[in-house]
Formats: structure tokens, C-alpha cells, sequence
């Protein structure tokens, strides 16, 4: 388990915003989706097709070097491990060997998903996944437009997390005028009701950047990062429909 072998597009040690406290927080290289706003687009290239990619192999034993090397920042902060990507699940056996021995060498552990995976995955994650970070990014009419996939197998994911009783906190990416509709305010904050923690992720405008650097066309060109005023505005107008534990990530 410890020589498994995953690719990594990138680690952000001392991340404060992908989960509680100070975490390591490891990218997993690959991803089934194709977001319009995606800030990491670099990472989507999968590892089991022939796109190109340039993510560096470790092993688990070199993730659990690092970890340990930042374990008492973890353990002043009530931080751990942030495994993400990507979307983590892309390298499933590699994941669930990481989660594994994080779990046994005593760290907190958060998995961020986009929810797209084998529902068979669930029973391996529940035991060494603490809090799961699930994305929720847009209306069911236009979130095959937004993300190149439906939403039925995302609710499924969090229908069966919420099922079996684990820990979630809702990840939402809100772009003005593309995703923020006022329907899918009202959806956050009834879903509110059902999760732990729900996080707003107002957009970036890096991601056009970031796109241009990796050669990718970017549809969101005109659209800038949303002010903070904006940001409060989509804050009150969910707590107008009853949301609760809703802050900005
Ligand atoms: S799920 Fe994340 S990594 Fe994948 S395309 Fe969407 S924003 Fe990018």
C-alpha cells in the first residue's frame, strides 16, 4: 500500500480553505468533467487515456513523508490531509491507498469530489474519509451545459453519503450570470438543511488565465471575479430562503 503509485498534478501545504484547520493538501491529476470555469485546467488530462499530461508519480510513502513533516501544524489546528484534484476518484486505487494510511498514522482526512464515480467506491471512502467536500455547482437543466455531465449521479452520491450518515460539506461555485440564478440559490439553502456545512466559491477570473497558459478555449471571457459586495448579496439572498451554516470559501 505504502509503494502505490499515484500522479500528482500539485501539494499545497499549509492550505487554509479545503477543510478545517491548517491542511496538506495533495491534487490528484484527472478529472471526468469539463467545468466552463475551472480553475485547475491543467489537471483534467486523465491518466488512463493518452492526453498529455506532466503530473509528477509519488508514492504513498513520499505523500506520508510530507504529511508527517506537517503533522503538528495539523494536530495546533484540527487540520489533517485534503486529498483533491482533478477529481481524486480518477485514481481510485491510488486514493483509497492514501486515505488508508493516512487514516492509520493518525490524520484527519477530507476528500474533495465533483461526486462523478463508481457508487461502488462509497463503502471503501466512508471508513477513512472524516469529512467529505462535495461539489454542487448548478442547476439540474444546465449542469450538463456547465460541467459536460448531468447532475443524477452526483444527488446519487450525496443521497447515498447522506444515507450511510457521513460528514458533508456542500462546495459551491457561483458565476455571475452563469450559475447564479435565484432557483439555485433557493435549491443551496434547502439543501442546507441536510449537510453539515454548505461553502459559496464566487469565481475566479485566473481560470482565463489558466486556460490560456494550458491552451484550453475558455467560454467565460467576459466575466470577472465577482466583487465582495456581489459575493454578500448571493449570502443574503440564501439566508432569505432559510439557509444555514452557509459562509464563502
Ligand atoms: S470538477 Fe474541478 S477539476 Fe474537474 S473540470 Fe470541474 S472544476 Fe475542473
Amino acid at each position: 500500500m505504502y509503494d502505490e503509485i499515484g500522479f500528482v498534478y500539485d501539494i499545497r501545504r499549509g492550505a487554509l480553505h479545503d477543510g478545517p484547520g491548517v491542511r496538506t493538501t495533495v491534487l490528484l491529476q484527472g478529472c471526468p468533467l469539463d467545468c466552463v470555469w475551472c480553475n485547475e485546467p491543467a489537471s483534467r488530462p486523465r491518466t488512463h487515456k493518452k492526453d498529455p499530461f506532466d503530473a509528477q508519480p509519488m508514492s504513498v510513502r513520499d505523500i506520508l513523508m510530507l504529511l508527517n513533516q506537517d503533522r503538528a501544524y495539523h494536530e495546533a489546528s484540527g487540520g489533517g490531509l485534503t486529498v483533491s484534484g482533478g477529481e481524486p476518484t480518477d485514481q481510485a486505487d491510488f486514493l483509497l491507498c492514501l486515505l488508508n494510511v493516512a487514516k492509520q498514522e493518525g490524520f484527519h482526512t477530507c476528500l474533495d469530489t465533483c461526486g462523478v464515480f463508481a457508487a461502488s467506491l462509497i463503502t471503501y471512502l466512508l471508513p477513512v474519509v472524516d469529512l467529505f467536500l462535495l461539489d454542487y455547482k448548478a442547476p439540474p437543466e444546465i449542469h450538463k451545459q456547465l460541467t459536460g455531465v448531468n447532475i443524477d449521479p452526483v444527488m446519487a452520491t450525496l443521497e447515498s453519503l447522506l444515507g450511510f450518515g457521513a460528514q458533508v460539506h456542500l462546495r459551491c461555485p457561483l458565476v455571475p450570470g452563469v450559475n447564479d440564478s435565484e432557483e439555485h440559490l433557493e435549491q443551496i439553502a434547502k439543501l442546507s438543511d441536510r449537510v453539515a456545512g454548505i461553502e459559496i466559491l464566487p469565481y475566479k477570473s485566473l481560470a482565463m488565465e489558466r486556460h490560456q497558459k494550458a491552451g484550453i478555449p475558455f467560454q467565460l471571457n467576459y466575466i470577472k471575479t465577482p466583487t465582495a459586495v456581489k459575493s454578500q448579496r448571493w449570502l443574503d439572498k440564501m439566508s432569505t430562503f432559510g439557509a444555514r451554516n452557509v459562509g464563502l470559501g
